[in-house]
This record gives C-alpha cells, sequence and structure tokens, in this order.
C-alpha cells in the first residue's frame, strides 16, 4: 500500500512525516533540514524558490517573497507576489509540492495522499483552502486533523484515555492554546484562545532593535535602512535567540555588515540570556491572558488540567517553559521534539487510515452549532456543537407566504439563538417552489460534516424534487476549473 503523509501545514515552518514500523519518522528534506520554512519566494530571473532558499531572501526582497500565507487561507482571495495576484491556496500549494517531493525522494515512491493539520479553530472555509492547495499540488488529502489533536496522538494520547489536555503552540508567528477533553474515543475541543500576532519572530525583532541601536550608538549608521545588512541581523537574531535556549550567553558576529567613512564596519557583541528576557520580558506577559481566557472558557482550573503539551519551537525558550509553570502549577509532558510534534501526530493518523498503524482511533468533533434562519431570526440549529463527525441531519421547513416560490437559505454557525448573534456562514436560494399557500410546500434542509469538519447543505422541495446545494465556504472555495487551471499552471512552473 503506497504510504500517507502526515504535514504540518505551519505559519512559520512545514513539516512532512511517514510512519515506519508503526512509528512516525519525520523526513529531511532536500537541503538537510527537517523544518521547511512556509516562505514561497520568486528570484529576479522569475524561479521559484520555496523554503529555506526563500526565507533567505526575504527582508532582501520583499515583494519577491512571502511568508506566513497561512494568515490568507480560506480568508483573502488573493495575495501579491513579484507583483501578481496569486491564490493564497496555490501559495501554499507551493509549500506542498515540496514536501511531497522530498517526500518521494526519501521513500523512494510516488506520494498522492496527505492528511494535513490545520488549527482547532480554522473554520470551513479555511479547512477547503487547505484541501484545495493539497489537490493543487497533486496530493489527495484523505484527512484534515486539528494540530492539538495531532499533537497530543504524537505524545501517545489515544482516544481511550480520558483526559483533559491543555496544548500550548508558540510558534514563529501565531500562539494557540487548546483544551481539549478525551473521553469516549473522542477528542472534544473545549475551548481555544491565542494571539495570532505574536511568536518568536517577535522575539527576533527586538533583538535586531537592539542590535541596531547598539550600532547606530557606535557608527552612527542606521542598519535598519540597508536591507542586505537587515537581512543578516534577523538571520543573527534568530540563531542568537535559538542558542540563548541552552547557552547563558552568546556571541553575535557578524563581518562586513556595511561600511563607513573609515572601510568596513563589523558587529562583534556578546548577548546573554538575561538581556534578551528583558528586552522580550512583555511579549512573555502576553502569553498569559490567552491562557487563563481558554481555561475560563472550558470552565477549567489549572489543577484540573491533567497534561500539558509544549508545541512549537519557540516553547523551547527557557522564559516561556518556566513561564507555563507558573502559570498551571505544573511540568509540561516532555519527548517529543516541539517543532515535529504535530507532523508526527498526522503521520499517526495517515498510518491508522492506511492500515499501518493499529489501536489509534481518532475522532473529532463540530466545534459550532450549525443552522438555519427562520422566521423572526430564530436559528434552527440543525447539527449541534460537539456532535462527532461525520454528521448528518435534516429537518423540513416550509414557505411563510402565500405563493411563495423562492425560499432563501441562511446558514449560521455559533451558539446564539438568533441570526444576528451568530456567524453567517453560506446562503443560497432554492427557485421554484410550487405556488401554494404558506405553510404548505415541505423543503428539507439536510446538513452534511465530512470527516474533515467541511460542510455540505442541501435544500430539496420534496414534491417536485428540485433541489440546490452549497459547499460551505464554496463563495471563497476554489471552483474544480479553477483548481485544474491551477494544477496545469503548476506543471509548467508558473503556480498563478
Ligand atoms: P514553529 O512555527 O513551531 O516551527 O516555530 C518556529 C519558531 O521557533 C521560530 O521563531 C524559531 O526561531 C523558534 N525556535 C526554534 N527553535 C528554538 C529554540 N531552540 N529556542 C528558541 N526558539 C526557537
Amino acid at each position: 500500500m503506497p504510504k500517507i503523509v502526515g504535514i504540518d501545514l505551519g505559519t512559520t515552518n512545514s513539516v512532512v512525516a511517514v510512519v515506519e514500523g508503526q512509528e512516525p519518522t519525520v523526513i529531511t528534506l532536500a537541503e538537510g533540514a527537517r523544518l521547511c520554512p512556509s516562505v514561497v519566494g520568486i528570484t529576479r530571473a522569475g524561479e521559484r524558490l520555496v523554503g529555506s532558499m526563500a526565507k533567505r531572501q526575504a527582508v532582501a526582497a520583499p515583494d519577491r517573497t512571502l511568508s506566513s500565507v497561512k494568515r490568507h487561507m480560506g480568508v483573502s482571495e488573493f495575495v501579491s507576489l513579484a507583483g501578481e495576484q496569486m491564490r493564497p491556496q496555490a501559495v501554499s500549494a507551493c509549500i506542498l509540492q515540496k514536501l511531497k517531493a522530498d517526500a518521494e525522494a526519501y521513500l523512494g515512491e510516488p506520494v498522492t495522499r496527505a492528511v494535513i493539520t490545520v488549527p482547532a479553530y480554522f473554520t470551513d472555509s479555511q479547512r477547503q483552502a487547505t484541501k484545495d492547495a493539497g489537490t493543487i499540488a497533486g496530493l489527495e488529502v484523505v484527512r484534515i486533523i486539528n494540530e492539538p489533536t495531532a499533537a497530543a496522538l504524537a505524545y501517545g494520547i489515544t482516544a481511550t484515555q480520558d483526559q483533559t489536555l491543555l496544548v500550548w503552540d508558540l510558534g514563529g508567528g501565531t500562539f494557540d492554546v487548546s483544551i481539549l477533553h478525551i473521553t469516549d474515543g473522542i477528542f472534544e475541543v473545549l475551548a481555544t484562545s491565542g494571539d495570532m500576532n505574536l511568536g518568536g519572530d517577535d522575539w527576533d525583532a527586538r533583538i535586531v532593535a537592539w542590535m541596531a541601536e547598539r550600532f547606530q550608538a557606535d557608527h552612527n549608521i542606521d542598519l535598519t535602512r540597508d536591507r542586505m545588512a537587515l537581512q543578516r541581523l534577523k538571520e543573527a537574531a534568530e540563531k542568537a535567540k535559538v542558542e540563548l535556549s541552552s547557552l547563558i550567553s552568546t556571541n553575535i558576529n557578524l563581518p562586513f555588515l556595511t561600511s563607513g567613512e573609515e572601510g568596513p564596519l563589523h558587529m562583534d557583541i556578546d548577548l546573554a540570556r538575561s538581556r534578551m528576557e528583558l528586552l522580550c520580558a512583555d511579549l512573555l506577559d502576553r502569553l498569559v491572558p490567552p491562557t487563563l481566557t481558554a481555561l475560563r472558557d472550558a470552565k477549567l482550573t489549572p489543577a484540573q488540567i491533567d497534561s500539558i503539551i509544549l508545541v512549537g519551537g519557540s516553547t523551547r525558550m527557557p522564559a516561556v517553559q518556566d513561564l507555563v509553570k507558573r502559570v498551571l502549577g505544573k511540568e509540561p509532558v516532555k519527548g517529543v521534539d516541539p517543532d515535529e510534534s504535530v507532523a508526527r501526530g498526522a503521520a499517526l493518523q495517515a498510518g491508522v487510515l492506511n492500515a499501518e498503524v493499529q489501536g489509534v482511533l481518532l475522532l473529532d468533533v463540530t466545534p459550532f452549532t450549525l443552522g438555519i434562519e427562520t422566521i423572526g431570526g430564530v436559528v434552527a440549529s440543525i447539527i449541534e456543537k460537539n456532535t462527532t463527525v461525520p454528521a448528518q441531519n435534516k429537518q423540513i421547513f416550509t414557505t411563510s407566504l402565500d405563493g411563495q416560490t423562492v425560499v432563501n437559505i441562511r446558514v449560521y454557525q455559533g451558539e446564539s439563538k438568533s441570526a444576528t448573534g451568530n456567524t453567517l456562514i453560506g446562503t443560497f436560494s432554492l427557485i421554484g417552489v410550487p405556488r401554494a399557500p404558506k405553510g404548505v410546500p415541505k423543503i428539507e434542509v439536510s446538513f452534511d460534516v465530512d470527516a474533515n469538519g467541511i460542510l455540505r447543505v442541501e435544500a430539496i422541495e420534496t414534491e417536485t424534487g428540485i433541489k440546490q446545494q452549497i459547499k460551505i465556504g464554496s463563495h471563497r472555495a476554489l471552483q474544480p476549473e479553477e483548481i485544474a487551471q491551477l494544477q496545469k499552471s503548476f506543471a509548467t512552473g508558473s503556480g498563478r
């Protein structure tokens, strides 16, 4: 049976893993690293760069480099890269295609199927966009699973163990807290919180600013105006930060950084961990409120959390680990690399679907109640929050006006009884309902949430059988023709 790979398609970095002999293995990429920066670039000559090569040109050629495209998935129609408008799905597909190619080189066989992870709070359209990115890259996305669930699986936590877990994920650009309850074979997301604009990059930026200030004081030159120098400062800052997770002090040495009146100028400074922690103290503080919010939303105290799992490279910082212990009063579980746990869990789930791994059962639930608006703006719920997916349900509705031939279906997600308190996620019209007094026609509305959490809604007029359906998020999701077009342009290398 050909392998199914597990992919952590991250905001900052992406990772691909596969099960070998029942155990997940992270695949080493063509460059020799295990993390692929989620960065796509176009060179001046028009060549596409993905991963570390693209990251290297990020500051020097910002117009031709795109990072954090995950923030746009299912949210923005287009993103701009090298002066062209690209679909976020197509940019993500570049990353997936590289991971696919490197996995194929490692396995020595074609890879056509993948399990991809997404944040627990991702909506239907964000999940659909992720699936479409896979299709564009030539991957059938057999399952989309939540990142915290994947991390739990990597720690050997299976759905048969009753417990409450807090997953604390601090990556390069985002901070996510998820609280999961595991019982009766179900991973239920109790609460999610976080900060979409907080991550290791902010620590790097503080170090860059400190380095630039020092240089300005010593040489009266503003390095932040020099893109090439700034790129080097950024790389050196990240390296220093990473080193300071295991060292008390490190040296930053950047020869020929720029030139002044007396010739070439270099940077050679020491940075102590304590200094970095001082520079970034307020960033650390910002991790506390989302953690408390998640606990409050889940109606739990720290003592009720059975295990804490740390995910994301930035959780390697000692100050971050100390903070978690201080706020939650417990040691996090250790043993799986925080950069790799999500991909490992995705690979395990892929192994289950491929019948290579036994004994890991994974069921997800709908994170919101789903329903349609009825008379007076009241929402009739059709699938309740926390229903195990896949889930289906239907209800019969009718018309509210005599002779009404068109029924507008407005689909909402959320826990309020009134439409205004919920989020509208899709609308469509059923046209051609036979004229009849109000209340007579029978319109059957069915909801179908698949295992990936993607919702399809169908309305049928039961007498004539006329029907209409939508896949939620389809106003933003790509149409099959568009996917085919993007796949074709991928084959020619333009990907646009
Ligand atoms: P992720 O999105 O999980 O890949 O995390 C990426 C972030 O983790 C980047 O900001 C990295 O600089 C940071 N990171 C990786 N390793 C370490 C480390 N040992 N100490 C501190 N930060 C790290």
